[in-house]
């Protein structure tokens, strides 16, 4: 985050700036502009050495017109209850523009979870449900997995909350482990969601894929399987990734002269998304600081780490050849960076549609539960392209017909979703 504005000014000032534009009510902008509940809540956890540590949990519920709340669970030593705000009400934008039946939370512990063993993970994922059972559930709040949680994690808390209310729930939570109640093709989702969405931004655009170049930021889940779907499904090449470095404490750009190879990156990056640096070196990987990635001539810039990464004091380093932002991660762009985009005709991909495919493929985890029939992994990722390609197009039809930016074209889809659903409940 660049200093100047926190996430949660940065997702109050974006939705002011559309609701303007849309003539919204202001009685009704001001039920949208702030989460409907909030809980913060102290998990005290027993460490295996006989220590109590004690944790700061939260969990925010936006808005739930649509359905119930939906949205994940992040482990970070800097999370901020404004930054759990913002991020729940980004989960309500983005449930509506994947037009999926669900509503927008979002929930977190500040902790760095590589610091903890696994069973003291786990007794931290219990305490986090014990705080929360009661307003949880699949019809009322679903968490899934975010920065710093895993499907193992899900696999536990639902475990607790089932052991708590009595009955198997898998619908309790999504993310989770396949023959766990997990979903096939959830792991590779919201990184192939976001190569399904820069890829009909390239037919729109008319450029051919296969001679593209794309720079990507972070090596987590999203990042490595944008990675893989730029390569394999777009025949283009990816000149670097980069990532946070655990032991050196400082992020690194990787790239190498024939494009990364993400799958053998995967297989030298631990859980949280740390790239060995000497096994790269030794590969033949180039090293460069964690900033070096933004300023590589690439079409595509990919951000999918965390929030705020592209702002006043770097967008100006821009390559002149990026035509297209897919913004991978939540919040990546400032507001500063987004004058900056549109000032240069660069098309962004916002991230409640960008990377979309993560929630999207947890609702279908959820219908799955549901039924208690599953399906193939092909199945799930052909329904998750078919509803990516119908949100990047409502979101340009919207923007294209009343030349607005794609940020706001996709804010004025969700909008007029969520308010819809408001006014057909009678809660405005
Ligand atoms: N944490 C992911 C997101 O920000 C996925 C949320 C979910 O699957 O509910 O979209």
């Amino acid at each position: 985050m660049s200093g100047t504005i926190n996430e949660f000014e940065m997702a109050q000032r974006q939705f002011d700036h559309v609701a303007k534009l849309l003539s919204l009510d202001p009685q009704i902008a001001e039920v949208l502009r702030w989460p409907m509940r909030e809980f913060t809540f102290r998990i005290p956890v027993r460490m295996d050495d006989g220590s109590l540590r004690v944790f700061q949990g939260f969990r925010v519920q936006h808005n739930d017109a649509r359905g119930p709340n939906k949205g994940g669970i992040r482990f970070h030593q800097a999370e901020t209850l404004d930054m759990v705000r913002a991020l729940a009400t980004w989960m309500t934008w983005k449930c509506a523009v994947a037009d999926i039946p669900l509503g927008g939370g979002k929930g977190g512990v500040i902790v760095d979870p590589a610091t903890l063993l696994t069973s003291e993970k786990e007794r931290l994922c219990r305490g986090w449900v014990q705080n929360m059972w009661k307003n949880i559930g699949p019809r009322q709040d679903v968490p899934a997995p975010d920065v710093g949680t895993t499907p193992q994690m899900m696999g536990w808390m639902m475990d607790e909350y089932s052991k708590l209310s009595g009955q198997y729930t898998p619908g309790v939570i999504t993310g989770k482990p396949v023959g766990g109640g997990g979903s096939l093709g959830r792991t590779e989702a919201t990184g192939y969601g976001v190569i399904y969405t820069v890829r009909e931004a390239m037919k729109h655009l008319k450029l051919d894929s296969k001679k593209c170049v794309a720079a990507m930021q972070g090596f987590g889940n999203v990042t490595q399987y944008a990675a893989i779907g730029f390569i394999e499904m777009l025949g283009g090449k990816v000149a670097c990734v980069s990532c946070w470095d655990r032991k050196y404490k400082t992020s690194y750009t990787y790239s190498h002269t024939d494009g990364v190879d993400p799958r053998f990156l995967m297989t030298i990056t631990d859980e949280y998304g740390t790239i060995d640096k000497e096994k790269a070196i030794t590969a033949g990987y180039i090293v460069e600081d964690g900033e070096a990635w933004i300023t590589k001539e690439a079409d595509v810039l990919m951000p999918g780490a965390l929030g705020g990464q592209i702002n006043a004091d770097n967008v100006s380093k821009i390559s002149k050849c990026v035509k297209i932002v897919a913004e991978g991660a939540n919040g990546p762009t400032t507001p500063e960076a987004d004058e900056y985009f549109k000032q240069n005709g660069i098309f962004d991909i916002p991230d409640f549609l960008c990377n979309a495919g993560g929630v999207t493929t947890s609702y279908f985890e959820q219908v799955q539960n549901d039924m208690n029939f599953y399906w193939s992994k092909e199945e799930v990722l052909g329904k998750l392209d078919a509803k990516m390609t119908s949100a990047f197009y409502a979101v340009l039809e919207m923007s294209e017909k009343h030349k607005v930016y794609m940020r706001d074209a996709a804010y004025m889809v969700a909008i007029d979703r969520v308010v819809k659903a408001m006014q057909l409940r009678g809660w405005v």
